[in-house]
C-alpha cells in the first residue's frame, strides 16, 4: 500500500491532541522510510522479480525489523518516544501515542496487501500477508477507497485559513493519486534496475508528501 497510508493520519487529525500532519504524514510511512533506508544500507533486503504479485515487481527477502509485526510494534513505540518531548498539542503522552499509532496503521493496512511476507517476530518461519495485490480489482479500490476516506474526514473537520485552503484538499487529492497512479501504471523496475535507485526513488517520495502536509496544515485549521 502507498497512498493509502496517509488514510491513517488524514483520519486522527480532527483529534485535539494530534499531532501536525508532517509528523503524522512521515509516521504512516516510517515503517517504509525505514525499509528503504536500512536497503540502502543492505540490512534489511528486496530484489526484484517480474510477477512477484500480479500489481507489483517487488520481493520482499529481509524485512526483521521495519515490518514484523514485533518490530513494526517497537518501532512504533520508539517514534512515540523520540517525539513526545517535542509534540506541542496535548496532552502530550496522547499525542505521542497518535504518532505512534500512526506508525503502526502501516502494517495493519500492509498486512491485507502483502503476500505472506510479514514476519512475526523479526524474520520468523510463519509469514503473514493475505496478498491483495494479486487481485487488483480489489486493492486498487480499497487504496483510493480509504484514502477519500480519509480527506473526506480532515475536510469535514477543517476549515480553509486562506484561499489556498480551498484548493488544498483538491491539490492533495490530485498529487497523491498522480503518484498513485505512476506507482501503478509507470515504467515498473527491472531485475536489471538499479535497486538503489528505486530507494532513493521512494524515499523521494515520502518527502515530497511530507512538504504537502505542511501546506496543508497551514492552508486549514480544525473547526472551533
Ligand atoms: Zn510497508
Amino acid at each position: 500500500m502507498f497512498v493509502g497510508h496517509y488514510a491513517a493520519a488524514l483520519a486522527l487529525r480532527p483529534l485535539k491532541a494530534s499531532p501536525s500532519l508532517p509528523v503524522t504524514f512521515v509516521a504512516v510511512q516510517a515503517l517504509d522510510i525505514g525499509f528503504f533506508g536500512l536497503a540502502l544500507a543492505d540490512i534489511e533486503r528486496y530484489s526484484i522479480e517480474p510477477g512477484a504479485t500480479v500489481m507489483n515487481n517487488l520481493a520482499l527477502e529481509y524485512l526483521p525489523y521495519t515490518h514484523s509485526l514485533a518490530g513494526a510494534a517497537a518501532l512504533s513505540l520508539l517514534f512515540g518516544l523520540a517525539l513526545y518531548p517535542f509534540m506541542r498539542a496535548r496532552p502530550r503522552i496522547m499525542a505521542a501515542a497518535i504518532a505512534a499509532f500512526c506508525v503502526f496503521s502501516h502494517w495493519l493496512l500492509d498486512l491485507p496487501v502483502h503476500r505472506p511476507d510479514l514476519g512475526i517476530i523479526g524474520d520468523s518461519d510463519h509469514k503473514l500477508g493475505f496478498g491483495l495485490w494479486n487481485h487488483p480489482e480489489i486493492a486498487m479500490p480499497l487504496e483510493v477507497g480509504v484514502l477519500l476516506i480519509g480527506l473526506f474526514i480532515w475536510v469535514s473537520a477543517t476549515r480553509a485559513k486562506n484561499t489556498a485552503g480551498k484548493y488544498m484538499p483538491w491539490i492533495a487529492l490530485a498529487l497523491l493519486l498522480a503518484l498513485q497512479a505512476f506507482n501503478w501504471f509507470g515504467p515498473q523496475p527491472t531485475p536489471e534496475t538499479n535497486l538503489d535507485e528505486i530507494s532513493m526513488q521512494a524515499l523521494l517520495a515520502y518527502g515530497l508528501i511530507a512538504v504537502l502536509a505542511i501546506f496543508m496544515e497551514r492552508t486549514r485549521e480544525r473547526k472551533a
